[in-house]
């Protein structure tokens, strides 16, 4: 495994639409193996495909370093509920807003291995899981931000 480069806002990858996976082979394992490296190593909770450059339809996301979820292909299907909360992102270093976003979802996606899966997400998992989901849509939470962003530390 190894860690890959976090692009920052201003690259033209973080504004393009990735594209469909068709092929669960040994580069979309590296890539998923990679990008959880990546992650942690950032001190992440979540991280898309084109957040290291590439444009894969591929997120992953842990919030606690204990369950690991991996995305391909993501379709998210159902939508329920509303909530506010501040957000940030590892390609917009020193940047956090509110952002309002649907509470409840349900996800169908597919594993490494092109097995489909789905998933019923809340709370913080759902905002993330909406956050990567935008990236793979060229789709940034400042885009989103209701009122201003604040400047943070690091
Ligand atoms: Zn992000």
């Amino acid at each position: 495994m190894a860690i890959r480069n976090i692009v920052q806002l201003g690259e033209a990858v973080l504004r393009t639409v990735a594209k469909e996976v068709s092929d669960f082979d040994d580069r979309l394992h590296m890539l998923i193996d990679d990008m959880i490296e990546t992650m942690i190593d950032a001190d992440g909770i979540g991280l898309a495909a084109n957040q290291v450059g590439i444009l894969k339809r591929v997120f992953v996301i842990s919030l606690d370093l204990e369950k690991y979820y991996e995305f391909v292909n993501p379709r998210i299907v159902e939508y329920s509920g509303s909530e506010i909360f501040e957000e940030g992102c590892l390609s917009i270093l020193g940047v956090k807003g509110n952002v309002e976003r649907p509470s409840k979802i349900k996800v169908v996606a597919q594993d490494r291995n092109g097995k489909e899966f789905d998933l019923d997400a809340d709370g913080l998992l759902a905002r993330v899981i909406q956050h990567e989901y935008d990236h793979l849509n060229g789709v940034l939470f400042v885009d989103k931000v209701v009122g201003e962003t604040t400047k943070v530390e690091g």
